[in-house]
């Protein structure tokens, strides 16, 4: 018995290729854009998270290749040692007020965020509290803290506060643990996504702080798929609800609207100065290159300042959701620019990816486990500069395919 039996006994993903269904690691050969190439054909991009289409905004293309020349391609080390540029600072100083905290920290890309976070602050009388669809980065996260993992169902308060009750039952002021020993104080911190990736859906927001509040629990959001989105200025999930002053941490990536890579979390000075100097994915990774903090850097301005692409955003979820519903298609929970096709059997997906994908439509099959077994689904999401008439052919493709795969 080998560790590597399990490779080579792997071969799904080559009976698929064999009928043609590997959705996977697709080449483009072109920028992100609403039109892509792919194997030499022109597509419809109807999969990028480039929610505010920056990534090709000839101000975020300056300020990175500026910033390469400035300060070369990498910064050869970590935040903590050799790898810290004025302009990381910058950026960092620019989010916090940005989303009205104190103190807020750069990690060279989203998932070592919540892994470097929610590691560091969940301690080993801690407990941890994810909602069911909770992004992996945020469940990895929670692995890797010494602290005990709870989760409850998907948006569902009730539930929450089944579990906030649990934890309150099991923890060790009340097994008779020493209140004042060492470690055996059990905070509790609530992580969730904003807006959840692949449903599309917002947090309860009044709800869990509602229920945090009551327990004594802290609250971060990863609002990945929420800032530039979501509320005044774009300033996400918590601004939208007006509760940024009741969430503990709110945690971001720069891999969605913002057009580069990187992550950061922002909070309270104390909180994130400890982050700072403990958690092991920014300590001991190479920080985030110059071209990439730069281009992070110019698309917060132009977040704050061209509200008009948060519009057309929302005008073409507007436009695509209800041509969607028009048609027949169930598009589950969304309530974001995240529109998810339901399929349900995921053969079928991979399917109705491929009918698409020869219509000259690019979009993600998303399949178990990534979604619950029969929930498999065709995960849509739409640019500000997509223009009507891309809409209205994207439509017409989806209804054609549709009918032919049986989902409409
Ligand atoms: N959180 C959420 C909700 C995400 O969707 C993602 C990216 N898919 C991440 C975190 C990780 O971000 P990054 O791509 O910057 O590593």
């Amino acid at each position: 018995m080998s560790v590597f039996d399990k490779c080579r006994n792997f071969t799904k993903h080559n009976e698929l290729k064999q009928v043609d269904t590997y959705p996977y690691f697709s080449p483009l050969a072109s920028e992100q854009n609403t039109e892509v190439v792919l194997n030499g054909k022109r597509m419809l991009m109807l999969g990028s998270n480039s929610y505010l289409g920056l990534t090709t905004h000839p101000k975020v293309i300056s300020a990175a290749i500026s910033a390469t020349k400035r300060f070369g391609s990498s910064c050869t080390g970590s935040r903590f040692l050799n790898g810290t540029l004025e302009l990381h600072q910058e950026l960092e100083q620019r989010l916090a007020s940005f989303l009205h905290k104190e103190k807020a920290l750069v990690f060279t890309t989203g998932f070592q965020t919540n892994l470097g976070t929610i590691a560091t602050i969940v301690g080993k009388n801690d407990v941890v509290i994810t909602d069911k669809t909770d992004h992996a980065s945020i469940i990895d996260g929670a692995r890797l803290s010494f602290g005990r993992m709870h989760r409850y169902n998907h948006n569902n308060i009730e539930d929450l506060e089944r579990v906030l009750e649990n934890c309150r039952e099991n923890s060790p002021e009340n097994s008779g643990g020493n209140k004042n020993g060492k470690g055996n104080c059990s905070g509790k911190l609530i992580v969730v996504d904003g807006v959840f990736s692949m449903d599309g859906d917002i947090a309860d927001l009044p709800g869990i702080v509602n229920a945090a509040e009551k327990h004594g629990a802290g609250i971060m959001v990863d609002d990945a798929h929420g800032i530039g989105v979501l509320g005044p200025k774009g300033r996400g999930t918590a601004a939208h609800f007006e509760l940024a002053d009741k969430i503990d941490l709110i945690m971001g990536t720069f891999s969605k609207s913002f057009a580069s890579i990187g992550g950061f979390i922002a909070g309270d000075e104390a909180v994130i100065d400890y982050i700072r100097h403990y958690s092991r994915s920014m300590i001991f990774s190479a920080s985030l290159p110059p071209a990439q903090t730069a281009a992070a850097l110019a698309s917060l301005d132009i977040i704050e300042n061209e509200p008009e692409r948060r519009e057309a955003l929302w005008k073409n979820t507007n436009l695509l959701k209800n041509g969607f519903h028009d048609l027949g298609f169930d598009t589950g929970l969304s309530e974001t620019p995240i529109i998810p096709v339901m399929v349900g059997d995921d053969l079928l997906c991979f399917k109705t990816w491929r009918e698409l994908r020869n219509e000259g439509i690019f979009v993600n099959p998303i399949i178990s486990p990534a979604v619950a077994k029969g929930q498999a689904m065709i995960r849509v999401s739409v640019m500000a500069t997509h223009n009507e008439k891309q809409l209205q052919t994207a439509l017409e493709i989806f209804d054609k395919v549709g009918k032919r795969m049986g989902i409409i």
